[in-house]
């Protein structure tokens, strides 16, 4: 089993950063999808992983040459709340690989079973998570949306306990590194400052090596996080997309979307949107996500202190500037994002009072986006007035929107507008039909939404919202 070129420099960090720990081995694994266009991107050999040895690997069976099973460290605030001890509890990182683009990759399974950093849980994930894993991240990259990646998923053969016993899975995820705030916030709150300063030059190395030639490369790199985050969280937004679980501990440092736990798009807007049942408080309501990222990144900021700069006073300025930044760049990408999906100008008055008219209206925000594209295209007008409770509204609207547009923000328009979202409704039906042993709705989404800018009449009926039996009301952390 060398088929992979593994070359782990996680594990080549201190004790303490990790714990080394084999994955579970699944009993009868089998493959559910292998991503063979991110394979090959990633120079793997997919014939090789789609064989009896590549999915051995795939499901924790067995352990490639080369890889060296660990669990990583972590701590972080869950829902506000503090936790010390947290790390890899269900996952496990194969090693890294070089891809062809020079670019290091972490390849993690998740669900492969307890690390010494499980505490209660069983160290497994059920199918559904997984496939809404796979569909959802899968969608993101293919909206230019920094993301983790999805290499397969493999059903394990084994049923996990959750609120009913569930056919168990394990996915192949794939990361630029899955290095999180909450792994900063584990040596701060041990006082481990050397291992501290040692996570920066490490994270520096592989994910901002210009941030080595700074004056002070730790305030350097909190500055290019913040940036990142900020705006990652504009293209959330500027989707409609619900991370959920804004977690530090889900929270990657190297600026990609990460953990996709009780995440949806939103159907019908509205700001305060929540579709995590546990998030009572509306903590990681759609309009709550930048504030989120600030407050994560405070933690981050925080949790850097003791290496921004010697004398903690100091220390907190720098710390309180950088974050500061936040705003600025995420309020930047937000306004260019709407204005490019408008097909106007960048206009910040006119997004607000569009956010506002689209609650009023009970406008759903995928479709209204896609409806005006087309009628920017030259399309009629009645798909889109038809998304309003109002139709003078919409007309009262599109008037002021064609003193705004113009014919060479179109294509902008277009590339910013995707026509297909994984709607949470066929999400679940895709899960759905999966536990019932049918595969295909999945294997359609999965085609559909990785294509989201096409226009794909033949599955046109996956542009549309949920009817009021379809609506999914919330949707659990089951994990
Ligand atoms: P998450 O909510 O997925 O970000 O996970 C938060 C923490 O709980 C992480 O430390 C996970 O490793 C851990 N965790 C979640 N589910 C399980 C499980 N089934 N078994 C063990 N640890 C888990
Ligand atoms: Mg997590």
């Amino acid at each position: 089993m060398t088929r992979i070129a593994f070359d782990n420099s996680y594990a080549r960090l201190p004790d303490g950063f990790f714990m080394r720990a084999d994955p579970d081995k699944a009993p009868a694994p089998e493959l559910i999808k292998l991503n063979r266009e991110l394979a090959v991107e990633l120079g793997l050999d997919a014939d090789w992983l789609a064989s009896a040895d590549g999915i051995a690997m795939l499901s924790g069976a067995a352990v490639a040459d080369g890889s060296e099973p660990l669990a990583m460290a972590y701590a972080g605030h869950q829902f506000g709340g503090w936790s010390p001890q947290l790390g890899d509890g269900r996952a496990h990182l194969l090693g890294e690989i070089i891809a062809p683009d020079g670019i290091r990759r972490d390849i993690q399974l998740k669900g492969s079973g307890a690390t010494p950093f499980s505490r209660n849980g069983d160290g497994k994930a059920a199918l559904g998570p997984v496939l809404r894993e796979y569909i959802v991240s899968e969608f993101m990259a293919a909206a230019g949306v920094p993301t983790t990646r999805a290499l397969a998923a493999v059903a394990t053969g084994e049923r996990v306990q959750r609120e009913t016993r569930l056919p168990g899975a394990v996915l192949t995820r794939v990361a630029q590194s899955h290095v999180r705030v909450g792994t900063f916030q584990y040596f701060f709150a041990r006082e481990q400052t050397e291992n501290l300063q040692t996570l920066a030059d490490y994270v520096i190395d592989r994910h901002y090596p210009e941030a080595k030639s700074a004056e002070n490369p730790a305030l350097a790199l909190l500055k290019a996080v913040t940036e990142r985050q900020a705006k990652l969280i504009a293209q959330w937004m500027c989707l409609g997309f619900i991370h959920g679980v804004m977690n530090t501990d889900n929270v990657q440092i190297a600026g990609e979307t990460i953990d996709y736990g009780p995440c949806a798009f939103m159907d019908v807007f509205h700001p305060n949107t929540v579709f995590s049942s546990i998030d009572r408080n509306g903590r990681y309501a759609w309009v709550n996500q930048p504030n989120i990222g600030v407050w994560n990144l405070s933690r981050l900021a925080e949790a850097m202190m003791p290496i921004l700069h010697p004398d903690q006073d100091a220390a907190l300025k720098l710390a309180e500037s950088a974050v500061q930044q936040f705003s600025d760049v995420f309020n930047t990408a937000l306004n260019q994002g709407i204005a490019a999906k408008l097909g106007i100008p960048v206009n910040a008055d006119f997004m607000q009072s569009t956010f506002k008219l689209m609650t009023d209206q009970g406008c759903d925000f995928t479709l209204f986006f896609t409806e005006l594209t087309r009628i920017a295209e030259g399309g009629t007008e009645d798909a889109f007035t038809a998304l309003f409770v109002e139709p003078m509204a919409a007309q009262v609207w599109l008037a002021e929107w064609r003193g705004l547009h113009s014919a060479e923000l179109i294509p902008a328009m277009k590339a910013a507008n995707p026509v297909f979202i994984p709607r949470n409704h066929r999400v679940e039906e895709a899960i759905q039909s999966a536990l019932n042993g049918d595969f295909s709705p999945f294997e359609t989404l999965v085609s559909v939404v990785t294509r989201p800018f096409d226009q794909q009449p033949e599955h046109a009926a996956f542009e549309t919202p949920p009817t009021l039996e379809q609506v999914v009301q919330q949707t659990f952390c089951g994990t």
